[in-house]
């Protein structure tokens, strides 16, 4: 009850818009389920609005699956605010000719999302980090610029990036919230904040309160999903017209651990920052053919590449091996066939992979 009281009176308290508000801008994606625009306000609604300035906005135009994704949306903003892009609002369009449409709108975070930076040759390099962020990563830009090119200064860079989602993903996991759909061209770099957020909730899941719907297995992208992609699948009630409120299902939660699922999605982003060479959509294919054929054992696919590895390959199994082979040892630890033997994303981040900034700092001061 508390859940929606308050949801209610914020959603009081809080602008809205509609259609009119809104001038379109570029377009910045389209899927089978959607097209995403830039856009601005048309005028201002009021002077306590913000977003006024041109290009400040995002907005998606859905199909019906949209009811779900503004329904993730409003739990996140409450929720885990900073794990995800801002969300404005979202409403129903009933007026175009291709029937219902629903509207989404969000703050317009930057032009890059993980995936932009990964397909230039300069990454890790690209990515701008702030100096007035927060403390750890302060001192990591800090050590960066005094480190010359090479394994450990990416291995920082990454080592950041990697915290910054996996403390997005600890945010929705704790709010009960599966993304289902974590890849490079879903973690947009937020020019505000200077960091990394998820976006496009369109795919996820919200197991406390029975909105597991998943419109179609095949709009998981088979390049980044676990393996036990189908599992929750079939424990999906027919669409929902609009979300609605099933059973409780923190069973259905520890059964099956669903949050592994993005787990593994996020295990082999981390893999494609390490491995320059595993960036590409086809190489990435490849990979995942071969870890499917070494029984999705990590270890022995490594066994099978390592001896006649390319010069990529053996950068990437150098950065991974630093400090012991953390890195490494936290990669297996993602991706694994079982999703319960995979690690938490709390736990990932308690792994001694990113204590690394506590121990330079001890370092430093003695
Ligand atoms: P789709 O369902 O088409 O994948 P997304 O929500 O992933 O929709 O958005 C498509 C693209 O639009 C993203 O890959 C990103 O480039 C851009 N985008 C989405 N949301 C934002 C945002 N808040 N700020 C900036 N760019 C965004
Ligand atoms: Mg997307």
């Amino acid at each position: 009850f508390d859940m929606f009281f308050l949801a209610f009176v914020e959603r009081l308290f809080r602008p809205t818009f509609k259609k009119d508000d809104f001038v379109l801008g570029k377009k910045l994606g389209e899927g089978a389920f959607g097209v995403v625009y830039r856009a601005s306000l048309t005028k201002k609604p009021s002077s306590k609005v913000p977003y006024q300035k041109e290009g400040d906005l995002v907005l998606k135009k859905a199909t019906e699956y949209g009811a779900v994704e503004i329904w993730m949306n409003e739990r996140v903003r409450r929720a885990c605010a900073n794990s995800c892009a801002d969300f404005v609002h979202g409403f129903l369009e009933n007026s175009s000719k291709k029937g219902a449409e629903y509207w989404l709108i969000w703050r317009y975070e930057g032009e890059a999302t993980l995936y932009d930076l990964m397909q230039s040759k300069e990454f890790p390099y690209n990515v701008g980090f702030s100096i007035v962020d927060v403390v750890e990563t302060m001192i990591v830009k800090e050590v960066q610029e005094d480190l010359p090119r090479g394994p450990e200064r990416e291995n920082r860079i990454i080592q950041t990036i990697m915290r910054q989602l996996l403390f997005a993903l600890d945010g929705l996991h704790s709010t009960g919230i599966v993304h289902r759909d974590i890849k490079p061209q879903n973690i947009i770099f937020s020019e505000g904040s200077r960091t990394f957020k998820i976006i496009d909730l369109g795919a996820a899941a919200d197991l406390r309160v029975g909105i597991n719907y998943i419109p179609k297995e095949f709009l998981l992208d088979p390049r980044y999903a676990a393996p036990e992609q189908y599992i929750m699948s079939t424990q999906t009630p027919s669409a929902p017209s609009a979300p609605v409120a099933t059973a409780l299902s923190p069973v259905l939660w520890q059964m099956n651990l669903p949050d592994r699922f993005d787990i593994y999605s996020t295990g082999l982003i981390f893999l494609q920052m390490a491995f320059s060479g595993l960036r590409s959509d086809s190489a990435l294919i490849q990979f995942n053919r071969q870890l499917k054929r070494c029984d999705y054992d990590l270890n022995a696919w490594r066994k099978s590449v390592e001896p006649r590895a390319s010069s990529d390959l053996r950068k990437g199994f150098e950065l991974l091996d630093l400090d012991g082979g953390i890195g490494w040892e936290l990669l297996t630890s993602m991706v694994r066939y079982k999703a319960g033997q995979r690690i938490s994303a709390k736990g990932a981040l308690a792994n001694p992979y990113f204590d690394r900034e506590g121990l330079l700092v001890l370092s430093l001061m003695q």
